[in-house]
Parts: C-alpha cells; sequence; structure tokens
C-alpha cells in the first residue's frame, strides 16, 4: 500500500497517534483534527466557480467539540470521528491525515513542495 496508510493508530491522551507505512509518526491534537473537520458543514462546499461556499450556519463550537468520543474506522480508508458536541459527519481519510501533520519534516517538506 502507499504511505497514506497506516501501520497503526492510537488514541494517545489528547492526541491521535499515527504510525504511517513509511514509519513516519504524526501526533495530530484534537483540536487541530476538529478545526480541520473535512465535512461540508465545516469545511463549506465548492460551488459551480470554483469559489467555496460557506454554510450559513456553522456547527457552534463549544468547550465539548475538541472531546473525541468515538472513533470508528471506515473501511480502510479513513475514520470516522465523533465530539463531544455531537458532530459526526467529519469522515478523514488516511491521506488528510497525513497533510494535517505538522511536524518539523512535513512542514519543511510541503514548503518547498
Ligand atoms: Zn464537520
Ligand atoms: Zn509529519
Amino acid at each position: 500500500m502507499s504511505d497514506a496508510q497506516p501501520a497503526s493508530y492510537s488514541i494517545f491522551g489528547e492526541f491521535l497517534a499515527i504510525i504511517w507505512h513509511d514509519g513516519h509518526e504524526s501526533l495530530l491534537s484534537f483540536e487541530r483534527l476538529r478545526k480541520n473537520c473535512p465535512c461540508a458543514n465545516c469545511k463549506g462546499e465548492p460551488d459551480l466557480l470554483g469559489g467555496l461556499q460557506m454554510p450559513a450556519e456553522q456547527p457552534e463550537i463549544t468547550g465539548q467539540s475538541y472531546v473525541l468520543k468515538k472513533m470508528a474506522p471506515v473501511g480502510h480508508y479513513a475514520l470516522q470521528l465523533t465530539w463531544g458536541d455531537g458532530h459526526s459527519s467529519g469522515i478523514y481519510a488516511f491521506k488528510y491525515l497525513r497533510t494535517l501533520c505538522d511536524c518539523d519534516e512535513c512542514v519543511k517538506s510541503r514548503a518547498t513542495g
């Protein structure tokens, strides 16, 4: 499989820890995950002109919003995260989770392309 597949993942305090097949490790905080929720409600949907159509009402962020309630695998390619405030429409593809890694190495390689 590609390097966008995890060898293993686990909850570690308030972080989702992922070890990738290429040996890379990502530590993603719940807050970061929630702020980057990929669902249409949080991210908006691209409109026909290529712009971003933001929903009129964003889900309200509360103290519970950054509490991870449940994590369920979606096939072999993604995780569905359920948050303390009941929000659960975010499907986080592993490929996407890898792009959220903000370690020095990833930030650097993104900056240089
Ligand atoms: Zn969302
Ligand atoms: Zn990284």
